[in-house]
């Protein structure tokens, strides 16, 4: 039933994992019996709804909207997404969950924020770490809009890469949730999915004594390899139309999904799809260590800032312009991996920089790009 209102909460639904073990390695025996009972569902009190509903007004009366709220007990961190998790299943045909993954990032973020605003509908933010440290604003309007935000390792490292020691995994889990905390707050949702879906089984299993939710997802939109944004519309509707329902997994840090929201989420609607809210019984319970170790980090930022602010001229609020090999172009080559490049522009773009492809030249005056292969550069917005 659809109803003009755009903002429909039909009940909420507390979807109780109490007592799973989960884990990609075979189960210990004692672990077998909770693992193989089926979810079960039970009413909770709709006033657990209330909050996000009263926060979001919807102006539009042919908003996509908000089917219903499934509220999850992440005890034991139970699994979702049926590419690596298939015991519970709670999303009725025609259902789905968005989810975005990489973020905060300037244009992008905000942009989706507005196109999810506009149809008064939700989803599921995983944010990076580090990211979370150079736009704390940025995701603080993701919560203010009453998205759920989980977490996405501190900084995108694939947990699966055998040179990283077991503490260094548990670091980039626990350094991830600490950072989105120190940006919100708040503690996030316990809700986790691993950087290019790749599951270790021994950082599963942590999550799972952590009690910490994972999220693969059911249908994958591949946005970051789309030219263009038609391409993840049409990725997205094409698996939909063949599951039938699912978690899709998006990227708020791409452009061509910002572009393509809108013109998705009016086809999810036309096509009679309808969007489950997600969201945990209890904030995630960071660790005192990794929190410090986050708030060091945040304090030699600031610490750095003041001394570039020393520099501004008093009468313009904005910062000089870095010194050394960042402040004019900088070889892409020199960086080994898009993650090392994204952390090397980070704290650049967070002081109102545009980094755009090219080499940095200076014309009558006036800082610029010119297009040159394999070089981006920094520069002042105008
Ligand atoms: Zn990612």
């Amino acid at each position: 039933m659809r109803i003009a209102a755009g903002l429909i909460f039909a009940g909420v639904v507390s979807l109780c994992a109490t007592g799973t073990a989960w884990s990609q390695t075979p189960a210990p025996k004692g672990a077998a019996a909770p693992q193989a009972a089926a979810p079960v569902a039970v009413p909770a009190p709709a006033r657990a709804a209330a909050p996000a509903a009263a926060k979001m007004p919807c102006a539009n009366p042919n908003a996509l909207g908000i089917a219903r709220v499934v509220e999850i007990d992440t005890t034991g961190g139970p699994g979702f997404g049926f590419e690596h998790f298939k015991q519970l299943d709670f999303l009725r045909e025609k259902e789905v969950v968005l989810t975005f993954d990489d973020g905060p990032w300037p244009l992008n973020t905000p942009s989706v924020l507005k196109t999810l605003a506009d149809e008064c509908t939700t989803g599921i933010f995983f944010p990076i770490g580090k990211h979370a440290t150079y736009y704390p604003e940025i995701l603080k309007q993701v919560a203010a809009a009453g998205h759920t935000i989980g977490a996405h390792t501190w900084s995108h490292a694939t947990l699966t890469n055998k040179k990283l020691t077991e503490d260094q995994r548990k670091e980039e889990i626990e350094k991830g949730f600490s950072a989105v905390k120190w940006a919100l707050g708040a503690p996030p949702s316990p809700f986790f999915r691993f950087p290019a879906l790749q599951h270790p089984p021994e950082m599963v299993t942590y999550l799972g004594t952590r009690n910490v939710a994972i999220f693969s997802c059911d249908l994958d939109s591949f946005d970051f390899k789309a030219s263009k944004p038609q391409t993840v519309i049409d990725s997205v509707m094409k698996k939909l139309d063949k599951l039938g329902k699912g978690i899709v997994l998006m990227h708020d840090f791409q452009k061509h999904t910002a572009e393509a929201l809108p013109d998705l989420l009016h086809k999810l609607k036309d096509a009679g799809y309808k969007v489950v809210q997600m969201k945990a019984k209890a904030p995630v319970q960071t660790i005192a260590q990794y929190d410090e170790e986050i708030l060091k980090d945040a304090k030699l930022r600031q610490a750095i800032l003041h001394v570039s602010a020393r520099s501004r001229r008093p009468d313009r609020a904005r910062p000089a312009f870095p010194r050394g090999p960042a402040e004019l172009a900088t070889a892409k080559a020199d960086y080994p991996d898009e993650d090392s490049w994204r952390d090397r522009i980070g704290p650049f773009q967070s002081q109102g920089y545009i980094v755009e492809p090219g080499r940095c030249v200076i014309r009558g005056g006036v800082r610029t790009c010119r297009r040159a292969f394999r070089h981006r550069c920094c520069y002042r917005r105008t």
